[in-house]
């Protein structure tokens, strides 16, 4: 099969038809083997019975409804999971992302060999909250973070080689980050194409102002976890070290101080009514403290965790 068409989805029923008539129309224009992978993610409008109906009509197309709304990553997740295709393109439903884009997305990986093509919204048809400064801010931290030069990590039209999603985990509302997640595998080929975007044209945008919010704190997670996931001791430990080398030092020079002024008969003050007595106290606590948590995250590297990340409900075609 050429193309896996993942579609992540909440509440977007009014444009699943027009979506899915448009793709398949650029699909047989082309001549591509496909299947479109709708995940309806937790949906309470009429979006599973609009998949159902479609994919009767159209063996290519298959739907995951998940029992509850998980998030968008975690839709991804699935999707990656049972895509087929060579090339897996994935893609918004509310219409924002335009389908005609795929045939040229499809031949920069296939024929230019790239491991992922990024979108680029370069004129953007978003609420002003998503759009300008924070967005800027947003792609530009990240790019400094990750080394990845991409204008618009959010975009959600994507083209990727089947082993990269094979061999990357989405997990929490990483989605906004998946070309890091791939950079970090080892998939160095990343590219990026300027798409159209157009303004949404049911419904409304599911995510608000705290897309900023998470996404810097994730950011600052894949950060960490890109450079210390695999030796949490190697930053914890040695900040943990020089906190309580700090700390020790102090308190040896508080001592030696105070004997030597006791010796030569100098006047001298209570070890505590000296500040520096606290900042000594104090670095050594957090030091241990800091090296402590390297210990445990050292230790809850070394623990399994093969908790299920969400329950699916249904399936169709697959
Ligand atoms: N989406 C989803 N689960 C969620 C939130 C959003 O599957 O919890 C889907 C949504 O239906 C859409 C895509 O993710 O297909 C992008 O969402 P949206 O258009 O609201 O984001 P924006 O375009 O404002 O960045
Ligand atoms: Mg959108």
């Amino acid at each position: 099969m050429n193309i896996s068409i993942i579609i992540p989805l909440l509440n977007e029923q009014e444009s699943l038809p027009e979506l899915t008539s448009w793709i398949t129309k650029v699909m047989d224009a082309h001549n591509f083997s496909y299947e479109v992978i709708f995940i309806d993610d937790g949906s309470t409008d009429g979006s599973w019975q609009t998949i159902q109906q479609l994919s009767d009509e159209n063996q290519n197309i298959k739907g995951i409804r998940f029992l509850r709304n998980y998030g968008k990553s975690q839709a991804l997740h699935a999707g990656f999971a049972k895509a087929q295709g060579d090339v897996i393109i994935t893609m918004d439903a509310d219409l924002q992302d335009s389908p005609d884009e795929i045939p040229e997305l499809f031949a920069m990986v296939t024929e230019e060999n790239y491991d992922l093509v990024s979108g680029w919204k370069k004129k953007r048809y978003d609420s002003v909250v998503a759009k300008n400064l924070p967005s800027k801010l947003f792609n530009w931290a990240a790019r400094k973070t990750s080394g990845v030069e991409l204008n618009d990590f959010n975009c959600g039209l994507k083209a990727y080689k089947k082993t990269v999603i094979k061999n990357i985990e989405v997990s929490g509302e990483m989605h906004r980050y998946i070309p890091v997640l791939a950079k970090n595998a080892g998939f160095s080929k990343i590219g990026e194409k300027v798409v159209l975007h157009q303004a949404r044209k049911y419904g409304e945008s599911k995510f608000g102002m705290s897309r900023f919010i998470n996404g810097f704190l994730d950011l600052i997670t894949i950060w960490f976890l890109s450079k210390y996931g695999k030796r949490p001791m190697h930053l914890f430990g040695a900040f943990g070290v020089l906190m309580f080398i700090i700390g020790f030092l102090s308190t040896f020079l508080i001592i030696g101080v105070k004997l030597f002024r006791l010796s030569f008969g100098y006047e001298t003050i209570l070890v505590t009514s000296n500040p520096l007595f606290y900042i000594a106290l104090t670095a050594m606590i957090i030091g241990t403290q800091l090296f402590l948590a390297g210990f445990l995250g050292e230790i809850i590297l070394r623990t399994k965790n093969n908790e299920e990340r969400y329950k699916i409900a249904t399936e169709i075609n697959l």
